[in-house]
């Protein structure tokens, strides 16, 4: 099928059947009995359809392999495996940690590879900004302001930096065993006046923040501080307990205030730019 590339834009070029969720997760979620479970605009049901649509040509199609999802993907836990992201994440420096809340800086973890974690969660927040991906409408999975959407677009060719307007935040599960699920990314709440879209996959925890501050009040996320730190927590408690509602963010907000405040006292906040 030809059409435009709402990667590069290009026009009349030869698409391929993209994936919405990377392909080779869809394997993560059999455990050999049950059905997949996945979440479509907020409701839950077991599934073993993969959601795909002709979105991207060949060439973007590679970029998002290459710069993100085929490092990205095998680090994710199989059914009742490991859970290598977590294994590697755990390497790096403590910057902070208290009952249920660790900090790890990824920036000198030679284990992590920070461009493209952050390459991957960006590439799923864009999919589901520029695509239905249903046949049944052609408004974008989730609606996103133009300039931002923009700004992720020339972000993942590599032709520009990431806005101060947005922040990515990762949380990766404290539990060997995470809830084994994906939920497609969506817009949540705002919180601290800003726009926040989330999305989930087994067992890692996405979050963009947008709106003018992001970067300076969400100072401990993944793509602003320079120490790049990747919260661990338990987040499939988070997810299982607000079921097939919402995350709840309000809580975690709280708790990133507060911590933000002892990372300031304890003198390992970095200035932006640093
Ligand atoms: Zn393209």
């Amino acid at each position: 099928m030809r059409g435009r590339c709402k990667l590069c834009l290009t026009p009349d070029v030869e698409l391929r059947d993209s994936h919405f969720t990377p392909k080779s997760t869809y394997g993560l979620f059999h455990d050999g009995t049950n059905e997949p479970v996945r979440f479509v605009e907020k409701s839950l049901f077991p599934t073993s359809k993969q959601v795909k649509d002709y979105v991207f040509c060949g060439d973007c199609e590679q970029l998002f392999n290459r710069e993100g999802e085929n490092w990205f993907c095998p680090l994710l836990p199989t059914v009742g495996g490991p859970f290598p992201l977590r294994e590697r994440v755990m390497k790096g420096r403590i910057l902070y940690r208290d009952e249920t809340t660790a900090i790890y800086q990824a920036a000198d973890n030679p284990e992590i590879d920070t461009a493209k974690l952050t390459h991957f969660a960006l590439g799923m927040f864009f999919k589901a900004a520029v695509h239905s991906w249903k046949k049944s409408s052609t408004e974008p999975y989730m609606q996103m302001e133009p300039e931002d959407v923009e700004a992720i677009r020339l972000y993942l060719l590599g032709k520009g930096d990431l806005p101060k307007r947005i922040a990515l935040c990762i949380t990766v599960d404290s539990m060997v065993t995470p809830l084994q699920m994906g939920v497609q990314p969506y817009r949540m709440q705002d919180t601290q006046g800003l726009k926040r879209y989330v999305f989930y996959l087994a067992g890692v925890f996405f979050q963009l923040f947008v709106g003018d501050g992001a970067a300076e009040k969400n100072v401990a996320c993944f793509g602003v501080h320079p120490a790049h730190p990747i919260w661990m927590q338990n987040a499939s408690i988070v997810v299982r307990n607000t079921g097939r509602e919402e995350f709840k963010g309000a809580r975690r907000t709280k708790k990133l205030e507060e911590t933000l405040k002892e990372l300031d006292e304890k003198g390992l906040s970095i200035r932006l730019g640093d």
